[in-house]
């Protein structure tokens, strides 16, 4: 048997980043993670010559100096990921409209007051706000902020991270994104509100009419604060982090995939699939909520109390996601694109996000060829009748390849195409259902109503995206670092010399 002082399963960016900190700061550290690659949903696969995203493509949280990977990166003293930052950071299509969303927030604003000028005084006077809460929440992340608040040095730290404009932000606290555009007589406008749902089904797994307004408002600017492509993608951020681990003295170990878990005397211990032992003081899961009932006994996981049984139970967004490689694309093809086609909000099968390499990023691709993973949302119901599995996977893969043939032109170029329908995120990522990205960013679910990074049973920590502040590498590293502070007793900010 091994003994650490911290055993962390689960090598998503949540467990990475635990466990980068943790052993840069003396613990000894286990990370074991399940499958043959880093980074989870934000991992990759490969074919060949051809590297796909299997999730997360899109860079948020690497800016300097206030991103979150930037610091965490910075803070472990390895070399931050290559990166572009974009300038454009994707162009949205529906049957009414196309909008480009420049990264700088005043060039968008213009630029959405030329597509609906009918509203343009509105849409100003809203993204004000916008801007606003976003700049309140970066200086907010600052402190990483622990929620929901559960001790004196918790609420202590919640307090000192808010500076005096964040009180302008209390009157929205209880509200929706829909009530708050509703103040400004914006949420009666189809085109624009089904814009702003497309941007926050991906940004908040909610639309408008559930997004809490506070969070959906952060949504809406994040992607102005500073958007990037990883060359090669966000799994060789995964990669280094697992190094980082390494080079700090702690093991990080693939192919490890533990079946349960369980407290003897005063300690953890895990056994993974072919029964080996770890055992350890601390145990951190970067694992998902749903995949705990089958992890603990019944009775620690009763122990737990009623709110991780009820998230237990709790369905969320699956996704289908379609992987294809492209000899070459047509030149100004955008990295990023969003593409929405249903007649109402931009719901389950009638929105994806399309994320193509950059050209000569001979790491995703040889020569001039490119490789793209488009996603979209799907409800894990709908894929429960296994005598319907398949055929219903290849009429999806059909339905989604006819859009984004007829959005981007891409056909004569389409030399491949894969599918991933929700068993692949079970049985490659280890998501109970298919289920990923977290619970969507509602009152119900989200800020004081999250679950915690700590539990009630001694030494057993959680982080990653069903935890708070939710879904996003960038969201689940905070969370890693919460487990880091509460483990350590240190706190992360006080650390860091920016
Ligand atoms: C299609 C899609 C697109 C997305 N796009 C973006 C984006 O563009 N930008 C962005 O920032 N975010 C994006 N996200 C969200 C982001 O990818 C996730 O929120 C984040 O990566 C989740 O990290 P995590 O550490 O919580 O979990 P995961 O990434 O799911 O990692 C958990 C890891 O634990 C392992 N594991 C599970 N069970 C066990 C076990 N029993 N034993 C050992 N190991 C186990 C799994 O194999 C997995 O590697 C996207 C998500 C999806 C699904």
């Amino acid at each position: 048997m091994e003994y650490t002082d911290v055993l962390i399963i689960g090598g998503g960016f949540g467990g990475l980043t635990a466990a980068g900190l943790l052993s840069r700061a003396g613990k000894s550290v286990t990370l074991l993670e399940a499958s043959n690659e880093w980074g989870g949903s934000a991992g990759k696969f490969r074919r060949g010559d051809y590297i796909y995203p299997v999730g997360a493509t899109l860079g948020l949280g690497f800016q300097e100096p206030h991103g979150l990977h930037y610091r965490v990166f910075n803070h472990l003293g390895i070399p931050q990921p290559e990166k572009t930052l974009l300038t454009t950071v994707m162009d949205v299509h529906s049957a009414g409209f196309s909008i480009r969303v420049h990264a700088d927030m005043d060039t968008h604003i213009q630029h959405l007051c030329r597509v609906f000028p009918e509203i343009s005084d509105r849409i100003q006077d809203f993204y004000r706000l916008v801007a606003k809460t976003g700049d309140i929440f970066l200086s907010l992340l600052k402190k990483a902020p622990v929620m929901p608040p559960k001790t004196w040095r918790d609420w202590k730290s919640l307090l000192a991270s808010a500076d005096g404009r964040a009180a302008a932000l209390v009157p929205y606290y209880r509200k929706t994104v829909t009530q708050v555009l509703g103040q400004f007589q914006l949420d009666k406008h189809y085109g624009f509100m089904q814009y702003i749902n497309g941007q926050l089904l991906d940004s908040m797994q909610a639309s408008a009419d559930e997004a809490a307004a506070l969070l959906g408002l952060y949504g809406l600017a994040i992607y102005h604060q500073g958007s990037h492509y990883m060359k090669g993608g966000l799994y060789r951020s995964a990669e280094s982090l697992a190094a980082a681990v390494k080079t700090n003295g702690g093991q990080a170990v693939k192919r490890r995939t533990i079946e349960k878990i369980y407290r003897n005397n005063g300690r953890w211990e895990a056994v993974d699939k072919r029964g080996r032992l770890f055992a350890a003081q601390d145990l951190v899961l970067n694992v998902p909520v749903q995949a705990l009932p089958s992890l603990m006994s019944d009775a620690d996981f009763t122990a737990m109390g009623g709110k991780w049984q009820k998230r237990s139970r709790t369905s969320i967004w699956s996704a289908f996601s379609m992987y294809g490689t492209l000899t070459e694309a047509p030149a100004d093809t955008p990295l990023f694109q969003q593409i929405m086609w249903g007649p109402e909000n931009a719901f389950e099968k009638e929105h994806m996000f399309v994320s193509l390499s950059e050209e000569k990023d001979t790491l995703r691709a040889p020569g001039r060829e490119r490789t793209f993973t488009v996603s979209t949302h799907t409800s894990p119901e709908r894929w429960k009748n296994k005598a319907s599995y398949d055929e219903q996977k290849q009429q999806t893969l059909e339905e989604l390849k006819q859009i984004l043939l007829a959005q981007t032109g891409w056909s004569g170029a389409l030399t491949s195409l894969l599918p991933g329908a929700p068993h692949a995120w079970e049985h490659y990522i280890h998501r109970p259902d298919g289920m990923v990205g977290g619970f969507p960013q509602t009152s119900r679910y989200a800020l004081f109503n999250s679950l915690s990074h700590r539990t009630n049973l001694p030494g057993l920590w959680m982080c990653g995206d069903s935890v708070f502040p939710g879904g996003s590498t960038m969201a689940v590293t905070m969370s890693g670092i919460h487990v880091y502070e509460s483990i350590t007793g240190s706190r992360f900010y006080k650390e860091e010399q920016i």
